[in-house]
């Protein structure tokens, strides 16, 4: 199976994506998000930072994935959520993933558009233990019993850049960074779109299926 990059604005996608990826083809996901919002727990200045929506720095980004990836087996499957996000990380992250050896690699950036993702902003909830995604104003996405993690029972949260103000940050950053990136893949031969505007994901994950599959 593929080892698995994912490209996106906020909200695109990708972190349901890859869960979807988890419960169905045992991919490890390893989201920079999640892992950041976990050491925050720990670090006001970290926690404070990453309410603005702003990059972290490269460095510690680069070394946090790296850390985890050296933990994989070669066999085991992996998808990558919210990193890179800039040209810089792209290119080391290269650098690693040859480095262990890990070469079937394919880059998939989610394409939505901008309307679409204020509503998926603005309606999520996540879980804060097992962290599947939720969305209050997407009927689709509602947990069944509300602000309660269909999986865990967990009391579902928002996250603290999940506002209008973090998230045009976050989608500037997005917009000014995406493009050398693409770039970058589309060079390597490993770039593909994966379009995700609509409620309903049927198409969305039949794709994603066979770039899995592909050979
Ligand atoms: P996410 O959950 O992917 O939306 O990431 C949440 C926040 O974590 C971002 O707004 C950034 O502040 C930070 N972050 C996550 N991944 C990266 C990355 N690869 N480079 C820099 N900052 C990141």
């Amino acid at each position: 199976m593929k080892n698995i990059i994912f490209l996106a604005p906020p909200a695109a996608g990708k972190g349901t994506f890859s869960e979807y990826l988890v419960d169905n083809y045992g991919y490890t996901h390893l989201s920079t998000g999640d892992l950041l919002r976990e050491e925050a727990e720990e670090n006001e200045e970290l926690k404070e930072f990453l309410k603005s929506g702003k990059l972290v720095d490269d460095k510690l980004i680069i070394d946090l994935v790296e850390k985890k990836l050296k933990k994989l087996a070669k066999t085991q499957p992996f998808v990558l959520d919210g990193v890179p996000r800039t040209l810089q990380q792209a290119q080391k992250l290269d650098i690693i993933l040859n480095g262990l050896g890990f070469l079937n690699v394919v880059a998939v950036l989610i394409d939505v558009e901008k309307t679409t993702l204020v509503d998926r902003v603005v309606g999520r909830k996540v879980c804060p233990n097992c962290h599947k995604n939720y969305n209050t104003i997407i009927k689709e996405f509602q947990p069944r019993i509300d602000n309660v993690c269909d999986d865990c029972g967990a009391t579902l949260i928002t996250r603290s850049d999940d506002n209008l103000e973090s998230f045009e940050v976050r989608y500037h950053e997005y917009e000014e960074s995406v493009n050398p990136i693409l770039a970058f893949y589309k060079a390597k031969g490993c770039l593909k779109v994966l379009y995700n505007n609509k409620v309903d994901q049927t198409e969305a994950l039949k794709s994603l299926r066979s770039i899995v599959d592909e050979h």
